[in-house]
């Protein structure tokens, strides 16, 4: 039996895991964020009620693991901006806590991790993964390994420039693959289709029930023109990206994650778009894309696969 952590800067979430990758129970606290040292109290204790819960003994426990929004390296939180930790020893503090050995890894990275032990990963050996939300992730696995990178500084990789239009990014830079290809964008181009077309069925849909994913479909099936040669675009813009990293890391697996990879509109056309497209074409070994397997869970899930250090 393992413990995942999974920390976000609402909630940190905690389950137990069994080794077939099955959560048997949950539990949720609020993130004290600021206050590591409180806050890996409270994981504590959250560790033992999560074992409670699932009516198993703490010393059935075999390791914990824990995913956090930035920078781990050697079990230290370098530093994670959304919940205000620099420099926090995070595995060493938390094992004397539980007397338990901690894992520390990057919540994308985890998330990756968890789907090449359990789910749509299994048995590839250089894997992308992809998160599409309101930014853009990347995790990649090279010759049947996680790229960690200098000091496990990781990947930024919705970080990379696809156009020359002047938007810029909150990195610092201009025309980054994410404000083209996260949901965010798809949100604002539908708005800015709502706006300059007031009789539209975008229009009507936003006024009726609000901006969303589910707006912005429901208006490409119910016939706008304009929606749905947006969202080509949009495909278009993602599969540019998709393309830059199968040319770089020659990846036999991309795996999509993020609700909108779930969309068929969107995952349908991409498997033959970046295949036409990356270098080599017809002549280079067949990319496969997949939807990831685990969403709501998989922070929690990919935690404890990283515990799992056989
Ligand atoms: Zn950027």
């Amino acid at each position: 039996m393992y413990i995942g952590i999974d920390i976000g800067g609402m909630t940190i979430k905690a389950g137990l895991v069994n080794d077939n990758g099955e959560i048997i129970a949950k539990k949720t606290i609020k993130t004290d964020v600021g206050h590591p040292e409180k806050a890996i109290q409270d994981i504590a204790n959250l560790c033992f009620d999560t074992a409670k819960e699932g009516n198993v003994d703490f010393s059935d426990v075999v390791a914990i693991g824990t995913g956090v929004p930035g920078t781990a390296h050697n079990g230290v939180v370098s530093f994670a901006a959304n919940i205000g930790w620099y420099n926090v020893d995070y595995a060493k503090m938390l094992s004397k806590l539980t007397n338990k050995p901690c894992y520390l890894g990057n919540d994308a990275n985890c998330a990756l991790i968890g789907e090449w032990r359990f789910g749509v990963a299994k048995g590839y050996k250089d894997v992308v993964a992809i998160t599409i939300g309101t930014g853009v992730g990347l995790a990649v696995i090279v010759d049947g390994k996680m790229l960690l990178g200098n000091r496990s500084a990781g990947t930024e990789g919705g970080h990379i420039r696809i156009k020359e239009r002047g938007l810029k990014c909150a990195c610092g830079r201009e025309d980054c693959w994410e404000l083209y290809a996260s949901t965010t964008s798809l949100l604002r181009r539908a708005e800015a289709i709502a706006v300059a077309n007031p009789d539209s069925i975008i229009a009507r849909l936003i006024a009726e029930k609000g901006l969303d994913g589910f707006t912005v479909f429901e208006a490409d099936e119910k016939g706008d023109k304009e929606i749905a040669k947006m969202i080509d675009e949009y495909i278009d813009d993602i599969v540019e990206g998709l393309v830059n990293y199968v040319n770089v890391f020659r990846p036999e697996l991309i795996v999509l994650g993020g609700g909108i990879s779930k969309r068929e509109r969107i995952f349908k056309p991409l498997e033959e778009k970046v295949n036409a497209k990356a270098y080599g074409g017809k002549n280079n070994p067949q990319v496969y894309i997949k939807t990831a397997k685990f969403f709501n869970d998989a922070g929690i899930i990919g935690a404890a696969a990283l515990a799992m250090q056989d």
